[in-house]
This record gives C-alpha cells, sequence and structure tokens, in this order.
C-alpha cells in the first residue's frame, strides 16, 4: 500500500499574525514558517501505518514556492520515504492545489491520500474534499481514528457535531485528519540527517498544463476589531442590571 500526504508550508502557529500596512495581506517576510498543525497528524499517521507493516510507502508532496522544500524534508525527517515539491510563485487557491495534487494522485496511483482537515492560514477547509470530487474518491475528513478492515476497507472515525461517528471507506479514498488522530512525533537529529539523503522531485506547476489562475480577489486585510476594556461590578444585581439595560442580552 502506498500512501501519498500532502502538507502545505504556512505561518508557525506561534506566531503573532501582523497585517501588512497596505492591507493586500499579512506580513510572511521573516517569520517563522511550519508545516500546517494537521498535516504532522497526517504524515504520522501514515508512518504509524508503514511501521505497522501495513504500507511500503509514504510519500510527501507540498505545492509552494521553493521554500516549502523545507516543509517536504521535514516529512521525511519524521518518516517519510520521498518528497515531491511542485513549485508555484504565488500563493494560490484550494482549486488550484487540488488540481495539481489530482494530476500527482494520477502520477502515483497512491491506495490512500492523506491530507489535514484544514489549513491554518486561510482557513479554507476545501482542498481534501476537492481533491476527492477531482479523482472521483471516496472521502473520510475530520478522521480522529482509522482501522483497517481484512476486507481492505477503512474505518474512520471521525468528529460530528453530535459526537462521534465511524464511516466505512472503500480504498482510494481521500482522509482528512483532525488533531485528535495521534501525537505527532519530533524528528530526531539522526533522521534530520538521513532525510538530507532522501529524494525529494521538484515539478514545475506550469509543465502540469493546468489552469491555476486565483477565482478570488482579496479586497483588504484589517485586524480584527479591538476588544472594548470589561469592568468590575460589586455585586450580581448590579451584573444582572447592566446585562439588560446596557448590554440588552438577558
Ligand atoms: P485547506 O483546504 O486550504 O484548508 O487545506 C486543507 C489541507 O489540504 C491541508 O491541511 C493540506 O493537507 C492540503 N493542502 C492545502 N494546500 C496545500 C499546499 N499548497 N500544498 C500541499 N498541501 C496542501
Amino acid at each position: 500500500m502506498k500512501i501519498l500526504v500532502a502538507v502545505k508550508r504556512v505561518i508557525d502557529y506561534n506566531v503573532q499574525i501582523r497585517v501588512k500596512e497596505d492591507n493586500s495581506g499579512v506580513v510572511t517576510d521573516n517569520v517563522k514558517m511550519s508545516t500546517n498543525p494537521p498535516d504532522d497528524n497526517a504524515i504520522e499517521e501514515a508512518v504509524k501505518i508503514k511501521e505497522a507493516g501495513k504500507a511500503k510507502e509514504v510519500v510527501a508532496v507540498s505545492v509552494g514556492e521553493e521554500k516549502a522544500q523545507e516543509t517536504v524534508r521535514k516529512a521525511l525527517a519524521v518518516g517519510a520515504d520521498r518528497g515531491i515539491l511542485v513549485k508555484v510563485d504565488r500563493v494560490i487557491e484550494p482549486l488550484a492545489v487540488s488540481k495539481i495534487l489530482k494530476k500527482i494522485v494520477e502520477k502515483e496511483k497512491p491506495d490512500l491520500v492523506f491530507m489535514g482537515k484544514q489549513a491554518i492560514d486561510d482557513d479554507c477547509n476545501q482542498t481534501g474534499q476537492i481533491v476527492a470530487t477531482l479523482t472521483n474518491y471516496p472521502q473520510a475528513t475530520f478522521a480522529s481514528e482509522l482501522k483497517k478492515n481484512e476486507d481492505g476497507t477503512l474505518n474512520v472515525t471521525r468528529e460530528v457535531d453530535g459526537g462521534l461517528e465511524t464511516i466505512k471507506v472503500k480504498i482510494p479514498c481521500v482522509v482528512t485528519t483532525d488533531l485528535r488522530l495521534n501525537e505527532p512525533r519530533y524528528a530526531s537529529l539522526p533522521n534530520i540527517m538521513k532525510a538530507k539523503q532522501k529524494k525529494i522531485e521538484t515539478i514545475e506547476s506550469k509543465d502540469l498544463n493546468l489552469d491555476i489562475s486565483p477565482r478570488l480577489e482579496v479586497l483588504e486585510v484589517n485586524d480584527p476589531p479591538e476588544r472594548k476594556a470589561g469592568i468590575k461590578v460589586p455585586d450580581v444585581s448590579n451584573l444582572v442590571e447592566k446585562l439588560k439595560n446596557e448590554a440588552k442580552v438577558i
């Protein structure tokens, strides 16, 4: 079994995001970048399946600028066997990423496509679903537990409004991962060194002959409105009075 894992390079989740002065986007220069957190869970799960002897190869793919190679390299350092970088010269939208990933799926023919449930930079939560649609693969989104059945199908437990739902999907399929799925490991120094020897294939997006032009235009990006300072009230009756007459919430 071969597992393809999509990993996206995003601004590190610990970074305090700053809006550019001209409101055209957020500042990314000299900002720490990392793998999108749920994509770490996706890689971890793929590597665990391989370590359990149930998969032969884990391939990590990223679509992005040259620097996205670091994200692929990190996936290699935690256990992926091989990497693919599809180079694009600007940020592209989920539809465009999905068209590219479809091409990679056609080339690699994986049994499982693992992706994060959502990228923390644009919060789109679209790419897994679009890839499943374009490839005509079944999809299991927000996976918090996976179990492979004897008949080759996969049981996927997913978080839904009312609790947990377990569905059975045929493979090949697309699974998008939730942060609860596992605890991603850290790359050890020897494995980081070993990862330098692993192969990363670079593909130029223009060679794929796809229309990856943007469908959306960002008009402006603004900071969220600042929260007003709170006040202290002397007692409960005062609080209730303020909630009723000032905040008008009760
Ligand atoms: P999104 O639909 O943007 O919220 O992203 C959902 C998931 O799609 C991410 O967690 C990644 O696994 C994958 N993905 C999105 N963009 C990229 C990209 N540029 N390169 C690789 N994977 C991506």
